[in-house]
């Protein structure tokens, strides 16, 4: 690396390039070269919070201005010659276009902004990007990340395998663009996987599946050695043991993993932890909430089939959109006050779907909120008509 460089390096050689660690190569230099005779600099997204982002550039590219957490940033890096840098975004006047958001993972182009500090005049087009699953027309933020080379999908061995579960995942990588691999998660835990990862294997097709457990530190290099080449993101259910995988390749650089210590507008101490993690070998890793959620809502589709005896009543209801809330003519609100259909498995049915719904719209302040809005008028509404129906006499042990 060319540390010792102290102005960016623009030399032809992208694997010279201080960003190279961070995924910079022939081709983003190539789409990058209008930008740059215009004076900007290219950056690597590293975390996106209201308006502003933190950009990952090279050491020496943007002024004191904006480079709070700069120093611990580049503590971080593993070639030394790039630093993080806070960055405005761009006004987000999209017209709904969901490419236009800034993202972690986005390569960008970066004014070094003289006086006022950077700000993020381009982003370069995406190789791939993960769509939230419930787009809303208004709702910006869909992307959740972009130029993911890797999808690694995370399935646990110590519970019954879901091959369904997991085809819609790999689904879900596939139409990112991004290259799914199956990682096989605590295999300490069975005493023999040779079946179990043959089944998956042939649920995979065009997917690398590889045994692994953090315990024992079996397939770790060979999974560190799958990743060294690009940018991967995990994917999977909640506990099937993506943290302690992120921290089993972090290895020793656990402790980078973090914190981006800097200060907002008004002087205050803040903390966050950087979504743009570089491997020890080689690669890099995000990590973001929502992609984390992913597992949850992709679970929405799945709703149906676990839940099939209420779908099947709904299919009664007046209206064909009923939400079984309120709603007049409804089979499903019907059945529980008849006693056919258990209270328990009703409420359940619906924290799934409120919860579903509610991790696709957590990176979304302004849906969320309308969100929140509606599920108020709903929960009094429904109040309402429960608390009627006792008043009528026909109370129910539910
Ligand atoms: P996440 O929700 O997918 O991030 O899952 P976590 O990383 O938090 O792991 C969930 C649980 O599984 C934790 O108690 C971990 O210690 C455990 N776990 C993760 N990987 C392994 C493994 O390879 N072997 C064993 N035995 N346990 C594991
Ligand atoms: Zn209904």
């Amino acid at each position: 690396m060319t540390s010792d460089t102290p102005a960016p390096d623009l030399t032809p050689d992208p694997a010279a390039h201080p960003l190279a660690a961070y995924g910079w190569d022939a081709d983003w230099a190539a789409v990058f070269a209008p930008y740059e005779s215009e004076g900007l600099i290219p950056g690597r997204v590293a975390r996106v919070d209201r308006g502003r982002c933190e950009v990952v550039v090279a050491a020496g590219a943007v002024g004191a201005p904006g480079t709070d957490g700069a120093a611990d940033a580049a503590t971080a890096d593993p070639s030394g010659g790039a630093v993080t840098v806070r960055a405005d975004t761009r006004p987000a006047r999209t017209g709904g276009d969901p490419d236009a958001v800034v993202c972690t993972g986005d390569w960008a182009a970066v004014d070094p902004g003289a006086g006022s500090g950077p700000v993020v005049r381009a982003l370069l087009p995406r190789r791939t990007r993960f769509l939230r699953s419930t787009p809303s027309a208004r709702s910006e933020g869909q992307v959740l990340a972009a130029n993911i080379d890797q999808a690694v999908v995370v399935v646990s061995l110590a519970v019954e395998l879901d091959l369904g579960r997991l085809e819609r995942f790999l689904s879900l990588a596939w139409s990112s663009g991004s290259q799914p691999l199956v990682a096989l998660t605590k295999t300490d835990l069975v005493p023999d996987s040779t079946h179990l990862v043959a089944d998956v294997r042939a649920a995979a097709p065009g997917a690398r599946v590889l045994p692994v457990s953090a315990v024992t530190g079996n397939g770790i290099d060979a999974l560190a050695a799958e990743l060294a080449g690009g940018t991967a993101a995990l994917l999977g259910q909640s506990g099937v043991g993506k943290s302690t995988l992120v921290n089993a390749l972090l290895g020793a650089e656990v402790q980078a993993r973090g914190e981006v210590r800097g200060s907002d507008g008004k002087g205050r101490h803040t903390t966050t932890a950087r979504e743009l993690l570089p491997l020890p070998g080689g690669g890099l890793i995000v990590d973001t909430p929502g992609l984390r959620g992913v597992g949850l809502w992709e679970a929405d589709s799945g709703l149906s089939q676990v839940f099939a005896e209420i779908e099947e009543l709904a299919v009664r209801c007046r209206f064909h959109d009923c939400e079984h809330h309120a709603e007049p003519g409804c089979a499903v609100l019907a059945a529980v006050a008849d006693g056919t259909l258990s209270h328990r498995r009703f409420e359940s049915y619906r924290k799934l779907l409120r919860e579903s719904a509610w991790i696709a719209s957590r990176t979304d302040a302004r849906l969320r909120a309308e969100l929140s809005r509606e599920w108020r008028r709903r929960e009094a509404a429904g109040r309402e008509m429960y608390e009627r129906k006792r008043g009528g006499g026909h109370r129910k042990a539910f």
